[in-house]
């Protein structure tokens, strides 16, 4: 056995690309959670899953349907290869009551989760030399996915003085000829943020004029709780190409179902011609489908979860918000430059001058879990250093005990 020589090894593009993720940074913090030493149970937040919540369980109709679909018998089958057509016509009506004109069932292609409509959309435009647009800070599969398909990332910014709006000069002067496309997620992941019709607008022209197409992801389409409604950009579909990604996750407190779409949001038919929706089938073909009884249940989840049910969503993500950002004003060393609108999510600055013997953001989380048993996400998972991003979809009582336990830390810290 000693010199048996065998062949197989690993490829590090896969390492290489995951430890981007968000995944291997929040096990690394997790590790230095001891609640015994501290006697405090653990506070997570510092990944989005309300759904371990009570109060943020899903409807009931949601549940319901999922059942009816199982006991139907009429979904324990293979899918067809574009999907279940019921659930792509209903996702297809649904979103069509937000544009100015109506998708078809053939826009639609259902995924396993956003997740997998991030790395189908990035695989599809990953040609030898193509070059991709992604803010910065941003969701960290676009990185992970953009490495592992070799497909060069630029990065612009997002500017927290103007409310996390896109840097548009900055997009001009980054693209040429090789940029394929541009990433825009909206209500923001991390930032919170929510973009104005107007801002929106201002993208696709500049979309149209660099020649490129606009990735949306929208997985927390109309989570939104502040004054700006929420624009989806397919309504400039007649400007530029919009591929839109969505999910059931976010706004149905399902992650778990892993049910996810691409919607092909363009008007003039630019993605079918240039063969990028074959692309998308073809990629969804070789990389799997939802389960079938969750694409059975779907047409009733669409037409039938009550308004009343968002409403109750977006009314306990706002004193949520309110709440933490009021109280996160009282702490000395933190400072939280724009007030979440959308998402689940805050970016919270730190200002590390103010602080004996925090380095800075991982060092910040690393601390924090150690001493307050407390997990934040470090903003250099997300693309921006010395910045924390914080989820506010917890209960209350969470959150409140919560932001007591940063200021004690902030405190413990402080240069006096
Ligand atoms: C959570 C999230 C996803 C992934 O959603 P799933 O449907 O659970 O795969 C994609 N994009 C953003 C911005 C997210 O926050």
């Amino acid at each position: 056995m000693e010199n048996q020589k065998w062949g197989f090894k690993k490829n590090n593009e896969v390492n290489a690309a995951a430890a981007i993720g968000m995944r291997n940074i929040l096990e690394t913090i997790m590790r230095n959670i001891d609640e015994t030493r501290t006697g405090k149970a653990m506070i997570h937040l510092g990944h989005g899953d309300p759904s371990v919540y009570s109060c943020f369980r899903t409807s009931n109709i949601v549940e319901l349907s999922l059942v009816e679909s199982i006991q139907s018998a009429n979904f324990n089958c293979y899918a067809p290869n574009d999907g279940v057509d019921p659930a792509r016509r209903a996702i297809a009506e649904f979103l069509s009551r937000d544009l100015p004109y109506k998708l078809k069932t053939d826009d639609i292609f259902v995924t396993v989760g956003a997740e997998h409509g991030i790395h189908v959309l990035l695989q599809v435009l990953a040609s030898p030399g193509a070059n991709i647009l992604l803010p910065r800070p941003n969701y960290p599969t676009y990185e992970s996915r953009a490495k592992l398909s070799q497909l060069e990332v630029r990065h612009f910014d997002l500017l927290p003085e103007k409310g996390w709006e896109v840097d548009l000069d900055r997009v001009k002067k980054l693209a040429d000829n090789k940029t394929v496309a541009i990433v825009l997620i909206n209500p923001g992941n991390p930032c919170g943020n929510v973009y104005t019709f107007e801002h929106l607008k201002k993208i696709a022209e500049t979309a149209r004029q660099l020649g490129i197409m606009i990735i949306s992801d929208e997985v927390y389409a109309h989570q939104v709780f502040g004054e700006k409604p929420f624009v989806p950009m397919g309504v400039f579909g007649d400007i530029v190409p919009v591929v839109t990604i969505g999910s059931l996750s976010k706004r149905w407190i399902v992650p778990g179902w892993r049910f996810g779409w691409i919607a092909i949001t363009d008007r003039n038919g630019l993605l079918q011609k240039t063969k990028i929706v074959d692309s998308i089938k073809n990629c969804l073909v070789m990389t799997g489908e939802p389960p079938t009884v969750i694409q059975g249940a779907v047409p009733r989840i669409m037409k039938d979860t009550p308004d009343s049910f968002f409403l109750n969503i977006n009314k306990l993500l706002k004193e949520a918000v309110d709440m933490v950002y009021e109280k996160l004003k009282e702490i000395q060393g933190v400072d939280c430059p724009h007030k979440p609108e959308g998402s689940m999510f805050v970016m919270v600055k730190l200002n590390l001058s103010s602080f004996v013997d925090v380095v800075d953001d991982t060092d910040f989380c690393m601390k924090l879990a150690k001493e307050e048993s407390m997990i934040l996400l470090p903003g250099s998972a997300v693309g921006l250093k010395n910045f924390v991003r914080m989820s506010f979809a917890a209960e209350k009582k969470i959150l409140f005990c919560g932001i007591g336990r940063i200021k004690h830390f902030c405190l413990r810290h402080a240069k006096h």
